[in-house]
């Protein structure tokens, strides 16, 4: 009997791997689940390991699962919207048109926020703006519309998430559903693009009011205070923002007071997760997903690791009591999974968006170089600096994510050379000593910079959406407020994600040859025997499978 068992998982085993030979029927998994951990920087796995349960969601991903160790980011900026949308297109900015959360786009002439769509409005609120948003300005499509091809739309596609973006793009432009949450009333919302009524069950979600419930257990720590003092950086610090009240300085926080009152301030603690886990959990039972032939796919965003992150840092108790945190909700959502689904009939994959850098400050008390900029006071600063050169005060549109955009009617209008405009921002610029190259985009590839560096440029770069000039920044300088952190460069305290498979048609193991964020949507691709998505630049990783 023990060596029939053996035979036969051999067999069921030989039946997931991307080879598939002698099938009688394609074999796909019930549900992929997609998790993304927004800013979850990839040595978190390992620098929390040992605070990690034995049941716990971190533990059990790299103890069954298969960890590819060195997933990188190929593109710029490393932020939320990009890295969700690589993460789904297997494309990079230059081609998905994604070039930041917000942009300046030189067609239309205005700035443009990634989700963006006046054409539709709110449903769940009252609220008008949040709803506003639709995945239109994704350029292609997503790895989850490829699976909606493949099935003729038969399967369900559901993407959830604390941030708009981080629901939105992920479940891709044929989606069944995005939910994502609206701080003004603690409501899970979408928008009149996917439907005109929430369904009932997300009604009787929104109903129960569980942000009341977390806010009454309030933030306490939990693991004893000595883990903390043997982890972290001290609890209070001047650098730190204070997102509960400027009196609010260290752990215990009193989030009680907020209750039936502010219910933004959730997004900033460990509860938003579990919150979003409780919701993933009713997504997965109200819509019958891995209930019928078709597989599904629910995308699901984890946003307060990145609030959390900027508010207090990668050092910080808060930070640490998060991902501790996370992990047993991790664990309790793939249990839930294994008993609703059954264990290895679906896949997950976690991921992040980005990762992000340590505080400069926190750095200066260890000698270590860091900085902040200020992307705004820059564009005030190249304003005046180009009237006094060529007496006109309106030759810059916008500077945003390290891009200078400049204004080419007014150039055309004065009769301005651009390459002339370009040459003295450029000459200015590299006089700050924060700045370590500014690279002409149109002519990026001549640029005088590392080639991975240059790559990176390249793939962001999209002439309808991008700046003129791209400033690299000496590592450790960040575009922020004065407190937190920040993220959205080249380096490997941005780039540097974890990649983790885990389930159905996954080996355990581990891999440290160097992978991208693009080659997830290829390697889940391959995995569903799917197309890939229309912009896809990745390659398949090949060592997941069996
Ligand atoms: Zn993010
Ligand atoms: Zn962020």
């Amino acid at each position: 009997m023990k060596r029939f068992l053996l035979f036969a998982s051999c067999f069921l085993f030989a039946l997931c791997s991307f080879a598939q030979k002698n099938m009688t029927k394609i074999i796909r998994p019930k549900v992929v689940v997609g998790i993304v951990v927004d800013q979850m920087r990839w040595d978190y796995l390992y620098r929390f390991y040992d605070l990690y349960k034995a049941d716990g969601g971190f533990r059990r991903l790299l103890g069954d699962g298969f960890s590819c160790d060195n997933t990188m980011v190929p593109y710029l900026p490393t932020v939320t919207a990009c890295g969700h949308t690589c993460i789904y297109t297997g494309s990079v900015p230059a081609i998905h048109g994604i070039t930041g959360n917000n942009w300046w786009d030189n067609n239309l002439n205005r700035e443009m926020y990634c989700t963006e769509d006046k054409k539709v409005t709110t449903v769940g609120s009252s609220s008008i703006e949040p709803g506003q948003m639709s995945p239109a300005n994704v350029q292609v499509t997503t790895i989850t519309d490829e699976l909606r091809l493949a099935t003729n739309f038969k399967n369900k596609v559901i993407g959830i998430s604390m941030k708009d973006r981080g629901a939105i793009i992920p479940a891709g432009h044929s989606a069944n559903a995005a939910y994502w949450y609206d701080g003004k009333t603690g409501n899970f919302i979408t928008s009149t693009y996917y439907m005109q009524e929430l369904p009932d069950w997300m009604k009787q979600f929104n109903g129960r009011k569980l942000v009341d419930s977390f806010y009454k257990q309030n933030w306490n720590l939990a693991l004893a205070k000595d883990k903390y003092v043997q982890y972290c950086d001290d609890d209070a610090n001047p650098y730190e923002s204070k997102p509960f009240g400027a009196n609010a300085l260290t752990m215990p926080y009193q989030l009680d007071q907020f209750a039936n009152s502010d219910y933004s301030k959730i997004t900033v603690t460990p509860f938003a997760n579990d919150l979003l886990a409780s919701l993933a959990k009713s997504a997965i039972v109200a819509e019958h997903m891995g209930k019928t032939p078709e597989t599904d796919f629910l995308t699901v965003s984890f946003s307060s690791t990145d609030y959390v992150g900027h508010a207090f840092g990668p050092n910080s108790w808060e930070l640490m009591d998060t991902y501790v945190r996370l992990d047993e909700t991790l664990g309790n959502l793939f249990a839930f999974l294994d008993k609703t689904l059954g264990k290895d009939q679906y896949t997950v994959f976690l991921t992040a968006d980005h990762a992000g850098a340590h505080v400069p400050e926190f750095l200066a008390k260890h000698a270590i170089p860091g900085g902040r900029w200020d992307d705004n006071a820059i564009k005030k600063e190249l304003t005046a600096m180009l009237q006094k050169e060529f007496g006109i005060d309106s030759l810059i549109n916008y500077v945003g994510e390290y891009n200078v955009y400049l204004n080419r009617a007014s150039l055309l209008r004065n009769r301005i050379d651009m390459d002339k405009v370009k040459n003295t921002i450029r000459n200015y610029l590299l006089k700050n000593d924060k700045v370590l190259q500014v690279v002409d985009l149109a002519n990026a590839n001549a640029a005088t910079v590392p080639l991975p560096v240059r790559e990176m440029v390249i793939n962001g770069y999209n002439p309808a959406h991008s700046g003129d000039l791209q400033i690299i920044m000496k590592t450790g300088i960040m575009d922020s407020g004065p407190t937190g952190m920040s993220h959205g460069v080249w380096n490997a305290y941005d780039a540097h994600i974890p990649l983790v498979w885990m389930g159905w048609g996954i080996k355990p193991g581990h891999t440290t040859r160097e992978v991208y964020m693009t080659d997830i949507a290829a390697t889940v691709a391959a995995l569903l025997h799917i197309q890939m998505p229309s912009g896809c630049v990745g390659k398949v990783i090949t060592e997941i499978a069996p």
